[in-house]
């Protein structure tokens, strides 16, 4: 595996390489450097031209019209009652069906989670519309930097490299993240950076994170979580709460502290320290 690979960045682009590695050397931006330029980055399109896109051929053997069936789903997020619609517009234009096994590329648009390998699942679209519209709640213009814990397939930072200036996703399974390596290649999103490592510390040369989303869940919210957010700054994770069930939990970190909502029961997968 190469680690100095990295997709067409621009000439002078002070990006780190992609993937990027949990290591004091791996180059990261300062937070003092943290990106000002949101208005440069890539827009959302509006919802209309993202449900009416190119009907793109899809490769060989996925027989679905990927476009349309996009649409439907996004069509049906809207009707659960998603209303974001810069989330919609993102899940509109990422081609899920890449994210998954090719015998599991027809259930890809469907409203349920799916085997994405080591025991791992992608989360079903209806909670991933659903976090992101909590993680982006009151903000009408692009996320800053954001901090995805659990990379797994790929597929969510796909979608959050629409709605924010970087994505560094963390994921503790080096199958895992040599896989979401594979899958995001095609898209050539050079805004989402790949770390192997144990996401329970956070990536603390990216903080601070505008926002913070994990998509395993444990007993508490990590320390390391809490301190890399950005004053101002909002996370959105699955925790395990006092009844023994998990919940979806927001925390938003202001200047007089740290407010936590307990939201609906959720079930994901669990935090587990260290890597494999
Ligand atoms: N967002 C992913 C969902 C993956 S499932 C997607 O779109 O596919 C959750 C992932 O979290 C799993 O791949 C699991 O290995 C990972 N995970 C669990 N604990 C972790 C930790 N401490 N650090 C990083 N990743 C972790």
């Amino acid at each position: 595996m190469s680690l100095t690979e990295r997709p067409e960045a621009a000439a002078g682009d002070k990006r780190p390489s992609f993937p990027v590695r949990l290591s004091p050397h791996a180059g990261v931006p300062s937070a003092s450097k943290k990106s000002t330029n949101a208005t440069d980055a890539f827009k959302p399109l509006p919802l209309k031209h993202a449900v009416q896109g190119l009907q793109k051929p899809l490769p060989a053997g996925v027989g679905l019209d990927s476009q349309a069936v996009r649409t439907r789903m996004v069509e049906k997020l809207a009707k659960q009652g998603v209303q974001d619609a810069a989330v919609l517009a993102a899940m509109g234009q990422v081609e899920r069906h890449r994210f998954v096994d090719t015998a599991l590329a027809n259930q890809a648009y469907e409203d349920t989670s799916l085997p994405i390998g080591l025991g791992q699942t992608i989360s079903k679209p209806n909670v991933v519309a659903r976090m992101l519209e909590l993680l982006r709640e009151g903000k009408g213009e692009r996320l800053g930097r954001v901090l995805e814990i659990g990379t797994g397939c790929g597929y969510q930072a796909a979608v959050l490299s629409h709605l924010a200036s970087e994505v560094y996703s963390i994921e503790r399974l080096r199958g895992l993240h040599e896989k979401a390596r594979e899958n995001l290649r095609h898209f050539r999103l050079a805004n989402v950076h790949l770390l192997f490592g144990d996401g329970m510390e956070g990536f603390a040369k990216g903080a601070p994170y505008a926002a913070i989303i994990a998509a395993a869940g444990g007993e508490a919210i990590p320390p390391a979580w809490i301190a890399q957010l950005a004053v101002g700054g909002r996370l959105v994770a699955p925790m395990q709460t006092a009844s023994g069930q998990q919940a979806l939990v927001v925390i938003d970190k202001t200047a007089q502290g740290i407010r936590q909502t307990v939201l609906e029961a959720v079930h994901f997968v669990p935090l587990k320290s260290g890597t494999n």
